[in-house]
């Protein structure tokens, strides 16, 4: 959450080899790739939302002009991990709130990136773990690590005074689930895991080290080419997080979630 520098990324993209290739992967097949998705988009564009069963903070979103993720990609999947009490902070900050929520572009770039993964692989489909993510939200994540010193808090979760990409609907954390198996594929660390092992910027070392697998780490590379070419930029120090506009942008293009 707060390494969300891409040019920083980029530094370390260019000193390792494999991510190398990869962002020459993503490179190269952007083109093609993405007229075909834009063929793919236009022949399901179709879909009309509905507010049924909405809770109160979904419509609240619907009213600022977010979108429902389902409601542009029907078959991607949505766990919300601060929607139970199954996170870092181990409070249900959604209530009953279920549904993800990102701004329009974003959320369409989304049905891209499901589209190259299900090319690379139709039992893969992506998991969503958060997407935008109202600031009371964030002041719930805020204070809820009150026992940890503002200057290290702001090490687990955004400064809700700064403001996160998420509170402006144009960060997601996911990964990806197999429908054949029905596990989520292994990234070598659950979601939030703060530590070194979550950073994609040591994912060389850690390999060469025995901490993570080959496995894992192409499993994270896979995430990562599909984002890139669908237009979001990872992070050095998340796995699961990608951001569609840095902060300065999407503060610029869109309003604070309320
Ligand atoms: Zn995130």
């Amino acid at each position: 959450m707060i390494f969300e520098n891409r040019n920083i990324y980029r530094q370390f993209n260019t000193r390792l080899l494999g991510l190398c290739l990869l962002a020459v992967m993503a490179i190269s097949c952007t083109e093609t790739e993405k007229k075909e998705a834009a063929i793919h988009l236009d022949s399901t564009a179709d879909s009309t939302e509905t507010e049924t069963g909405y809770s109160d903070m979904e419509r609240a979103m619907i009213n600022q002009g977010l979108k429902d993720i389902q409601q542009i990609v029907p078959d991607i999947m949505v766990d919300l991990k601060y929607s139970s009490s199954d996170n870092f902070f181990k409070t249900d900050a959604y209530g009953d709130t279920h549904r993800a929520f990102l701004q329009e572009k974003p959320a369409t770039a989304l049905k891209v990136a499901q589209y190259l993964l299900k090319k690379k692989n139709p039992n893969y489909t992506l998991l969503i773990y958060d997407a935008a993510r109202p600031l009371s939200v964030q002041k719930v994540m805020w204070e809820s690590l009150d026992t940890i010193p503002s200057r290290n808090r702001k090490n687990y979760v955004a400064d809700p005074n700064i403001g996160s990409i998420h509170n402006y609907g144009c960060a997601v954390d996911l990964s990806i689930f197999d429908l054949s198996t029905q596990k989520e594929l292994d990234m070598g660390t659950p979601f939030d895991y703060f530590g070194d092992l979550a950073y994609p910027r040591k994912e060389k070392q850690l390999l060469e080290n025995g901490k993570l697998s080959v496995i894992q780490v192409m499993n994270r590379r896979l995430l990562r080419e599909i984002m890139l070419t669908a237009g979001y930029d990872p992070t050095t120090s998340e796995w699961w997080h990608f951001n569609f506009y840095p902060l300065a942008r999407a503060k610029k293009n869109y309003r604070l979630i309320e």
